[in-house]
């Protein structure tokens, strides 16, 4: 049997960012990707927003994680030449009684240490942006976007430039923790079976699946797994804005929000549709439910502006019911499997995030 140090599975861009990180450690590593391609998966369905690390709760992985991977993100792009731009964001009160919601995002925001947050009237924020309607605003100015796959590729280049290598067509099947080492069967193209000393397991949507074929993994131990799908509408017209615009948020998600591309064309979403199973077909209706959610801070959005576009699904680990959940990284300490690493949950911030994770699974991997 073939034996390697370290298998990653998932070529997302979580996979990708460990990869590099690893390989420029001068670890042994192989990726197994499942599909024919890197970034095929979650990481090529989100909003492509570099995040502030506004919202989440205070001392959460994600809020550390997203807050760390910003500011090692815009390093990574300008050293890298990664199309990005610090466009900046504003989040848009529209009723009186969304006004005092803003200075508790302002708040949390503070609490994790993004100090940069500006409270602005209706007047100011229009002053900005003058095709908004809102009562008050709050500017994020760290906020920004980042074309996702330009950077997967370039985590694809280091990686494989420091020895990485990838597999593709190469699902992991099944897996047993062997002694020392970790056993595991892939399947696709070309069916093998390796030996490795460390496993970890980035593989976004499949991950708890993944856990579950670990014999040796305690099954008690691997989170539920829930879809929460995020539809997106482009929008036809011409975009009048240069920041990104949001609501303030809702239960699941961050409310239908304007991000921009970096050609300036708007498109609106993720919504928040709870589902059983992988589908991303945007059902054309649910544009009745943008228009007047966008006409809330775009009164002058066009008739039949909205053209449905993409959907990506969420990975989560916790019921509807909850509103909150974060990013759960499992090492031997939590599961007590020698030479495991397990990410489960990587929703949104993950891709902010991703330098950040890939730190910390690093730490991890040396532990
Ligand atoms: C609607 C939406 C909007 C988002 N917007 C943003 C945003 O604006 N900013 C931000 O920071 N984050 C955002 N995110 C989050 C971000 O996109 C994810 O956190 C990130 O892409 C996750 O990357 P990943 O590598 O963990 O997963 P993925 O990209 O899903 O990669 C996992 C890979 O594992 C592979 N795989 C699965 N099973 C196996 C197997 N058995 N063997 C081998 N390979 C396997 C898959 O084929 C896939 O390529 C958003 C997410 C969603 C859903």
């Amino acid at each position: 049997m073939d034996q390697v140090e370290c298998v990653i599975v998932g070529a997302g861009v979580v996979g990708l960012a460990i990869a590099r990180r690893l390989a420029r450690a001068d670890r042994e590593v192989i990726i197994l990707e499942a599909a024919e391609a890197i970034g095929t998966g979650t990481s090529s369905r989100n909003s492509e927003v570099i995040h502030a690390g506004i919202y989440y709760a205070a001392g959460s992985m994600m809020a550390q994680m997203c807050v760390a991977g910003k500011k090692a993100l815009y390093a990574y792009c300008r050293d890298h030449d990664v199309p990005h731009r610090n466009c900046g964001k504003l989040i848009v009160a529209t009723r009186a009684e969304e006004v005092d919601k803003l200075q508790s995002i302002k708040a949390r925001a503070e609490a994790n240490g993004v100090g940069d947050m500006r409270l602005l009237s209706g007047q100011a924020a229009c002053a900005l942006e003058p095709a908004l309607d809102c009562q008050a605003a709050l500017l994020s100015p760290s906020t920004g976007i980042v074309d996702s796959h330009a950077l997967m590729l370039s985590l694809r280049g280091e990686a494989e430039a420091a020895g990485g290598a990838f597999a593709f067509h190469a699902p992991l099947l099944q897996a047993r923790v062997q002694g020392e080492g970790i056993e595991i069967d892939v399947g696709g193209e070309a069916p093998m079976s390796l030996q490795c000393r460390l496993l970890i397991n980035a593989a976004g949507l499949a991950a708890t699946m993944v856990a579950r074929r670990i014999d040796g993994m305690p099954i008690e131990l691997i989170p539920p797994a829930y879809l929460a799908k995020g539809n997106y509408f482009s929008c036809s017209a011409r975009s009048p804005f240069s920041h990104l615009i949001y609501p303030v948020p809702e239960p699941g998600g961050l409310g239908v929000h304007l991000t921009l591309d970096l050609a300036g064309q708007a498109k609106f979403g993720p919504d928040v549709e709870w589902i059983d199973s992988i589908d991303y077909v945007v059902d054309p209706e649910r544009a009745n439910r943008f228009y007047p959610a966008i006409r809330r801070y775009w009164p002058g959005l066009p008739d039949d502006a909205l053209i449905p576009g993409y959907a990506g699904i969420r990975p989560k680990i916790v019921p509807p019911a909850v509103a909150v959940q974060d990013f759960m990284i499992q090492g031997s300490r939590e599961h007590g499997v020698a030479g495991l690493i397990n990410l489960f949950g990587i929703e949104s911030p993950g891709l902010t995030s991703c330098l950040a994770i890939a730190d910390y699974v690093a730490d991890l991997a040396q532990a």
